[in-house]
């Protein structure tokens, strides 16, 4: 295969501004911490975030500061620790890497922002299961370090089908959050104020929708690897005005690249599909890879998973239900299937990708014969290859650099 190599990453100019940005959320979640208000909350990616805000909480997420220790492989030096205390090598590497960089007393944030020496202390901890029971148990292990309320949702899984019963068990979980979350805050609960950041939100989650499906186009603007990283506002400032805005920026340079026809990969010939998570130490080895392919990975489950799915406000708890029981990590196999379907006739995609990550299993679709099934429903090959989200134990470089070149050239023989 004779692909060349020519590595060309095209950086987006708004990324400045997107750095800006979370400079700004970390440093005010420190002021927060070291001033002793307003009251820090930490919480799960799902939310339920938007009522935490409505309370005025400083909201900090672990997936996120999970994310930054695999993208830096400081995770490297911090699972062991963690394993070292009792939490097993087999189980979700975010949690291990996470606790084991706070047994270490260290942060990668650290790095980038010399004044911040430790994650912001949180005076509640609130999860929703619907990803998975790790996350439960990680914030459980953060709930007795600083004995501080651990609060929870119990999202069903592997649902069929999202009925008024089904949300309306979510909602109601998420109601009875409200009186211990406004004794920890010092505040009244007011629906409306839950319902103007919700409204934010959804309007951010829109914008972050657009930027995706402008890589309906060929050639596609931006990769899952742009995407990944862009992502960042919409994780951890949801809710607010800056993030509406800066979509708003993204979403215009991307639309110049659409109207120039000007590709993220130069010349590109394959477009793919990535399910599952990513393999934060390797985005940008991956990236370059791709890109001497010529080949695009043009659309994920992952990045999609901060569109969330909305109705009207009118009862603000049975949207934030529909937010959380409309992810994809949270239906059962047919509707995942009917999704990708859908995903690949959206974006036009030659193959998939599937992740397996060894520590998550349960982000990882392979496993009960979903590629198969997909590839005989739609005749699109489908690759999967071994990884993990942050333990780089699990990925052997040479192995996936053959795989996807086989990949690469079972879709060149057609
Ligand atoms: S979904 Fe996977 S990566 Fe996320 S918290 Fe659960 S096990 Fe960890």
């Amino acid at each position: 295969m004779d692909v060349g190599r020519i590595v060309t990453f095209k950086p987006f100019a708004s990324s400045a501004r997107m750095r800006e940005l979370m400079a700004g959320y970390f440093r005010d979640l420190n002021r927060a911490a070291l001033e002793g208000r307003p009251k820090i909350a930490w919480c799960s990616s799902v939310g339920p975030a938007e009522l935490l805000l409505s309370l005025g909480y400083a909201v900090f997420y672990p997936e996120n500061h999970a994310a930054m220790l695999g993208a830096t492989r400081e995770a490297r030096k911090t699972i062991p620790v963690a394993n070292a205390a009792g939490y097993s090598p087999d189980i979700c590497s975010y949690l291990t890497s996470d606790i084991g960089a706070y047994l270490r007393r260290e942060t990668p944030l650290s790095k980038v922002y010399p004044e911040i020496v430790t994650v912001p202390r949180p005076d509640v901890l609130v999860y929703n299961n619907v990803q998975c029971r790790d996350v439960q148990e990680w914030f459980s292990w953060y709930g007795r370090e600083f004995a501080v309320p651990v609060l929870g949702v119990a999202t069903p899984r592997n649902i069929a089908a999202i009925t008024p019963e089904l949300l309306a068990g979510i909602a109601g979980q998420i109601r009875a959050l409200v009186p211990p979350l406004e004794k920890i805050a010092g505040r009244r609960f007011d629906i409306d104020r839950l319902r103007a950041v919700m409204s934010l939100s959804r309007d951010g989650s829109e914008m972050w929708k657009r930027v995706l499906e402008a890589n309906r186009v060929r050639p596609a603007p931006l990769s899952f690897f742009d995407a990944a990283v862009h992502m960042g506002p919409a994780v951890v400032l949801r809710g607010t005005e800056e993030v509406l805005a800066y979509y708003r920026v993204l979403l215009r340079e991307v639309e110049g690249r659409v109207a120039r026809g000007e590709g993220a990969v130069e010349g590109e010939r394959f477009r793919l599909y990535w399910e599952g998570m990513p393999i934060w130490g390797k985005l940008r080895d991956l990236a370059e890879f791709f890109i001497g392919l010529r080949t695009n990975i043009v659309a994920s489950t992952y990045c999609n998973s901060w569109i969330f799915e909305s109705g009207d406000l009118a009862d603000p708890f049975l949207d934030l239900a529909r937010s959380s029981a409309g992810l994809f990590i949270a239906w059962d196999e047919d509707a995942k299937e009917r999704y990708l379907r859908d995903m690949a006739e959206t974006y036009g995609v030659h193959g998939f990708i599937f992740h397996d990550a060894k520590t998550c299993p349960h982000n990882s679709n392979n496993r009960y014969g979903l590629p198969g099934r997909l590839e005989k429903a739609t005749g699109i090959p489908t690759l999967t290859i071994h990884g993990d989200v942050n333990d780089l134990r699990c990925y052997s470089e040479d192995q996936t650099r053959t795989a996807i070149e086989a990949f690469i050239e079972r879709l060149e023989e057609g």
